[in-house]
């Protein structure tokens, strides 16, 4: 495929072993690649470089905000590899004619399987058994857990990790009541679950996972009010984004106890955790900032807390689905059939 000199493209985040898929794809020429997020590239390469750009595309941890989307003079098309897009400045991007897509369907089953992974951590208390088992200690004294059989699990959101998510728990004989903005019928007939409204969900779930985007609209969708109507002792599990649940309500509901466990794979400011040297660097970490970090922080050293650092994408299966999608989203967009649009 030839892209005429019309097509420059420029990847961020990108690994050796994706190299070969990119050249394979797209000609040599045309395509500069990075290991670098996109504010780092941006920091450390001249304007120039950027000068005749016209697609990028970047993984999650690039903040592809004005700020750094400006630097782009020519820039026509962003193509994420991921699903979620809330890193991307979409109302920059509309303003400016910028096309954006995503990877929709990569993960289906490998997020699902992640977040089941964290619940099965926690209610068979998997890491304080085998830390006691690294210690040379063999007793199960005060280690009891709990079946998932016959719980109630409460999954917001049934779209594509959703549905995967509520199967396995099908599997398991857990009674699932789920919610959605939009509801499939079909699949509701078809996996055996029902829909509910969010406040029978907090009231009733004995564990709570969340499978839906971060949006303005879902900002905080678990908050503290919503961990009021909760059981005592609930399940809380976040394979999605970390700006869904409120964590200083969160925190406070570990340490009173209120919440029994929480699975997270995502955590607001989750790049405090990913680089510790982060609060040194950055200019502008107020005070929330600080307090999100160091609450996150101190999270993850808690028993009942199973912390992944935002890893429930990366199976070996599911990073090959990603590139190939993203290459086939940019070649579609240059034969101007653009495909997995967001915005
Ligand atoms: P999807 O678009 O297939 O499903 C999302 C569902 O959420 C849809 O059914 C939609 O109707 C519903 N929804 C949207 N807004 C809602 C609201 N306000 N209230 C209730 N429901 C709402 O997306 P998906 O593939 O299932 O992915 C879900 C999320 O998982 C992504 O947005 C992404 O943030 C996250 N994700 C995380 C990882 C990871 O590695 N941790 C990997 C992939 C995706």
């Amino acid at each position: 495929m030839t892209m005429n000199n019309t097509f420059k493209s420029a990847f961020f985040e990108v690994k050796d072993w994706e190299k070969d898929y990119i050249y394979k794809a797209l000609p040599k020429e045309d395509v500069i690649l990075f290991g670098e997020t996109l504010e780092e590239a941006l920091r450390l390469n001249t304007s120039e470089v950027f000068a005749n750009v016209t697609i990028i595309s970047t993984f999650i941890d690039s903040d592809c905000s004005k700020k750094t989307l400006e630097k782009f003079p020519q820039l026509k098309f962003i193509a994420t590899r991921s699903t979620g897009y809330d890193h991307i400045d979409l109302e920059y991007c509309k303003l400016k004619g910028i096309k954006v897509s995503n990877v929709p369907n990569y993960g289906q089953n490998t997020v699902a399987e992640h977040a089941m992974a964290l619940l099965l951590t926690l209610v068979k208390r998997i890491p304080e058994s085998t830390e006691r088992i690294r210690k040379g200690n063999f007793s199960a004294e005060g280690l009891t857990g709990y079946d998932l059989k016959d719980k109630i699990i409460g999954v917001i959101g049934t779209g594509n990790i959703g549905k995967n998510f509520i199967s396995m728990a099908k599997g398991f004989n857990m009674n699932v009541i789920a919610f959605d903005i939009n509801r499939r019928v079909e699949l509701e007939e078809e996996l055996g679950f029902t829909y509910t409204d969010l406040d029978y969900i907090f009231a009733k779930s004995d564990i709570i996972s969340l499978h839906i985007p971060y949006l303005k609209t879902t900002h905080h969708i678990i908050d503290q009010k919503a961990i009021d109507k909760m059981k005592k002792g609930v399940v809380i599990i976040n394979t999605s984004r970390g700006g869904l649940i409120d964590t200083d309500a969160l925190y406070i509901g570990l340490t009173s106890k209120k919440i029994g466990a929480a699975g997270l794979d995502v955590v607001e400011e989750e790049n405090f955790i990913k680089e510790e040297l982060q609060f040194l660097k950055e200019e502008e970490c107020d005070s929330d900032t600080l307090k999100i970090a160091l609450e996150n922080q101190m999270m993850s050293n808690m028993s009942n807390v199973a912390m992944t650092p935002h890893n429930a994408f990366n199976t070996k299966e599911a990073l090959v689905r990603i590139i190939k999608i993203t290459l086939e989203n940019i070649l579609e967009y240059v034969d101007n059939n653009p495909v997995n649009i967001v915005s």
